[in-house]
């Protein structure tokens, strides 16, 4: 056969022209959350320790490392001494920035080395292929999750900088999380009124600035996001009501979803912070998590070509740096919550064969495990130095037994969890093996399959 008769063959049996890999892929972060957070959601909604659905789709933990420790995880030392975890842990930014590019950096760099160059992360790698690209998080949107995968920074603390960035020059076509400047974190609106409506007790640097938000609101803000020369502007959506209703129906090509409060959905609200869950009410004026999925899927996929999604679930770190068991469950269930409706869009708008959902955690925070854990006697001549006991199931709607070592994150592995198209590839080449978790792979392991997958 010629060439060009074995070509026509091809295009005739319609081979030519398949896709290669995951036509969608959806990365979800919990933020701080190691297995014991997803166990104590688990123990709080379930009575059980697997109760989560996604069990069934456990694949092996990921070590998170990041560069400002010299060595990558080590098995053979983790459980011989109660410290180890705790020594030089990775952020958010470096965790999130290895996620996105493949690629380790120090502590607070956003997609960005040490001596400053700009990395490329799976935003940048989708957009290549013409997919759309979306991020979502429960924590304000230039928070260092959510700008690692987006913008590039020498420091996450730079947020309005980060949120000039992700508006102006980014070619990402979602962003929807908090970051409210005319709203406090009860959801109660401070600024906006008349007659100055650009006054506000709360900030405007987590949008990037008051001058921005003026022209977010003017519909004029947006660099060119599709490359045909042209300034492409944002859809500015914030209110409750409007962001539930954009999981249905038409949506706008480029979407600004600001919640209306400031810096996470609930987990700075009023109220006792050591309550159970939900003995202080929530912000019921704002959407979960789940809504917003529901929201951002439904945007993104008027592109035929596919999306790659980010979302995080932010906030179970912050309570977990607080120690707050009440409010780290309310996070968890949140985020459970939004894989629930992740997995029903999938099987009712997609399927398991054009869509892969990884799920996992950027570190752990808080050194949270069962009653009686900590350091034992380090004189012992075994060398045992610590103990580690599983939270204590009390059942259904109860908080677990349970005891917090610290306020910090630790670099304990942490779960991962994966599904659809291409998923089996996550157990194929492991890093290491643990004596308590069995195999793993590394953080950075994620974009690479995934950049594997699409090739
Ligand atoms: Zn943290």
């Amino acid at each position: 056969m010629t060439t060009q008769l074995l070509l026509a063959y091809f295009l005739a049996a319609g081979l030519a022209a398949a896709p290669s890999g995951p036509k969608n892929v959806i990365l979800m972060i919990g933020d701080g959350m190691g297995y014991n957070q997803v166990q104590a959601g688990s123990l709080y909604t379930y009575g059980a320790y697997d109760g989560q659905p996604y069990w069934r789709y456990y694949v092996d933990p990921i070590s998170t490392q990041s560069l400002d420790n010299p060595n990558a995880y080590e098995p053979d030392r983790a459980w011989t001494s109660f410290g180890y975890f705790q020594k030089l842990p990775t952020d958010s930014a470096a965790a999130a920035t290895a996620m996105s590019t493949g690629v380790k950096v120090q502590n607070g760099l956003i997609q960005m080395t040490e001596d400053g160059q700009r990395l490329d992360g799976l935003v940048d790698t989708a957009e290549a292929m013409g997919k759309a690209t979306g991020v979502l998080s429960t924590v304000f949107f230039s928070h260092a999750t959510p700008a690692a995968f987006v913008a590039h920074d020498a420091s996450r603390k730079n947020v309005a900088e980060i949120a000039q960035e992700m508006i102006l020059e980014s070619p990402v076509d979602l962003i929807l999380a908090p970051g409210h400047p005319w709203f406090d974190n009860d959801g109660k609106q401070v600024g906006g009124l008349e007659p100055d409506v650009y006054a506000s007790t709360e900030s405007y640097d987590y949008v990037g600035g008051e001058a921005l938000f003026r022209q977010l609101r003017e519909g004029t803000a947006g660099g060119d996001a599709d490359a045909d020369g042209d300034p492409d502007a944002w859809t500015l959506v914030d209110q409750t009501q409007a962001i539930q209703d954009l999981a249905q129906g038409a949506t706008p090509a480029r979407l600004l979803g600001l919640v209306p409060v400031h810096a996470t959905l609930r987990s700075d609200r009023g109220g006792d912070v050591a309550a159970p869950p939900y003995a202080a009410p929530i912000n019921d004026s704002l959407p979960g998590m789940a809504d917003m999925m529901r929201a951002a899927l439904n945007v993104l996929d008027n592109d035929p070509e596919g999306f790659f999604l980010m979302a995080e679930g932010g906030a179970i770190d912050w309570a977990a740096h607080g120690n707050q068991m009440g409010r780290l469950i309310e996070e968890q269930v949140d985020f459970d919550e939004a894989i629930g409706a992740t997995m029903a869009w999938v099987e009712q708008n997609s399927s398991w064969e054009d869509t892969l959902l990884i799920i996992t955690a950027d570190h752990e925070t808080g050194y949270l495990w069962g009653p009686g854990t900590g350091p034992v006697d380090t004189t012992a001549a075994t060398g045992a130095a610590g103990q580690w006991l599983p939270l204590e199931n009390r059942g259904k709607g109860q908080v677990p037994g349970h005891s917090w070592q610290i306020h910090e994150h630790t670099n304990q592995l942490v779960p991962l969890f994966a599904r659809g198209a291409g998923a089996e590839t996550f157990a194929k080449d492991p890093r290491g093996h643990d004596p308590f978790r069995g195999t793993y792979l590394d953080n950075t392991d994620i974009p690479k399959i995934v950049r594997r997958l699409w090739r």
